[in-house]
């Protein structure tokens, strides 16, 4: 394997581990929500892959749907 792959390679891992990092960080701020914040949109404040960023969630039972309001990254978490 050449170095110029094994260097496209590691980008590519380091980007899944700062969203997984980021990711978990939401989760984590999300562990005390009461019950009624299901299915309500809201925001908390987590470490996001940009920095620390005020991100709106949208907590469901099977998983939380999320955007940062800093570099607007959405997606879902969990599922
Ligand atoms: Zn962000």
């Amino acid at each position: 394997m050449s170095q110029e792959q094994s260097d496209y390679e590691l980008d590519f891992f380091q980007a899944v581990d700062r969203n997984t990092v980021a990711e978990q960080a939401i989760v984590d701020a999300l562990m005390s929500i009461r019950d009624d914040q299901y299915y309500s949109l809201f925001e908390i404040e987590a470490e996001h892959t940009c920095g620390w960023a005020r991100v709106q969630v949208f907590p469901e039972r099977a998983g939380t749907l999320y955007r940062c309001l800093n570099c607007g990254m959405a997606g879902i978490i969990g599922g």
